[in-house]
């Protein structure tokens, strides 16, 4: 039996473990990816803390990964050894659910499997996976920028894409992050009018260079009346954790304006209602997306050139990689790849 590396959580909170495992043959309806990249994303902390419920230990974490069909098992359509494939948060769903049965597979709750949590995922030189959770990855992509866009990508170019903006409109970014700076590109390349909005002075010209039209420093400004002069905000896609900055910007939601999560607030938000019914403003979540998403946004970078910045680090600094993200100060992405 061939062996492959792979850095596992042995239980929750424990510390990470690179070990040796045999490389195993799809089941029916899966593959075998061969990982050249995945990326390290704060969602990772439900598998390594164990704070989310339904997660198995031991536990391969990962869900941003970019590689190659290295074997595919029975009962597969359409998939084929050797082409690049992507996979991201979504991991299968159970086909009979009530939201599987309308298509909504992404919210499937009878049968749902995460990469990473639930499964294996991409901390690893070779993974199983399902073939329904497949996104090609076009020529342009390298691994090492496709496999951001598969969960920071995809988040916020889908909530851009389906919150009702229209070409033209404003639509402000609240952090400059991983997701953030995803965010801008996204939504300056959709036709917004991009307001960017993070921490200190010193990131208006990085934000601009990603197509921002305006800066917004929230140390220096009081962000909801600066948006207030811009007319407000028809959209906020909020990609930040801390509750304090989300409340901090929901009264420059203009008429109509929505505030978009897709980071998770560290406390309960504080919104009056008088600002939710006078101007029809409402607060919304978006979770990521289906394969398919993927694609759409993999084939929307290549196409307008769109990339992540990263931080590359090999497999076997997993654990240091995983620290430097959580630290905070990597730009932007922390990225390991495997060199296969
Ligand atoms: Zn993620
Ligand atoms: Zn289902």
């Amino acid at each position: 039996m061939p062996r492959m590396r792979a850095v596992q959580i042995p239980s929750a909170k424990a510390p990470f473990q690179m070990v040796e495992r045999e490389v195993s043959e799809p089941a029916a309806g899966a593959v075998r990816i061969k990982v050249q990249a995945c990326g390290i994303c704060h969602s990772d902390e439900y598998a390594k803390e164990g704070s989310r419920p339904g997660i198995t230990y031991p536990r391969v974490p990962g869900h941003e990964i970019a590689g190659v069909i290295d074997a595919v098992g029975p009962c597969v359509l359409g998939s084929e050894i050797g082409q690049r494939v992507g996979v991201g948060w979504y991991g299968g769903h159970c086909g009979y659910c009530d939201s599987c049965r309308r298509g909504d597979f992404v919210t499937c709750s009878k049968g749902r499997q995460i990469t990473g949590l639930t499964c294996d995922g991409g901390y690893t030189e070779f993974m199983l996976i399902s073939a329904a959770a497949l996104a090609p990855i076009p020529d342009a992509l390298s691994a090492t920028d496709a496999a951001p866009l598969l969960c920071a990508g995809i988040t916020t170019f889908n909530a851009l894409r389906n919150s009702g903006a229209r070409p033209g409109d404003t639509v402000a970014i609240l952090g400059l992050g991983g997701l953030g700076h995803l965010g801008v590109q996204f939504a300056a390349k959709m036709g917004f009018e991009t307001i960017a909005i993070a921490r200190g002075k010193d990131k208006e010209s990085f934000a601009k260079k990603l197509g921002a039209k305006h800066y917004l420093d929230s140390e220096s400004q009081n962000i909801a009346s600066e948006l207030e002069k811009l007319d407000g905000a028809r959209v906020i896609l909020s990609t930040v954790t801390s509750a304090k900055a989300v409340n901090a910007v929901l009264g420059g939601m203009g008429i109509n304006g929505k505030t978009i999560l897709v980071g998770n607030p560290d406390q309960p938000l504080e919104i009056t209602g008088r600002l939710l019914i006078a101007g029809r403003r409402s607060i919304s979540g978006w979770p990521s997306g289906s394969p398919i998403d993927s694609h759409d946004t993999l084939k929307f970078c290549a196409l307008t050139g769109i990339r992540p910045m990263t931080e590359v680090f090999p497999l076997e600094r997993a654990p240091e990689a995983y620290e430097r993200m959580l630290s905070g100060k990597a730009r932007f992405r922390v990225v390991l790849n495997t060199g296969l």
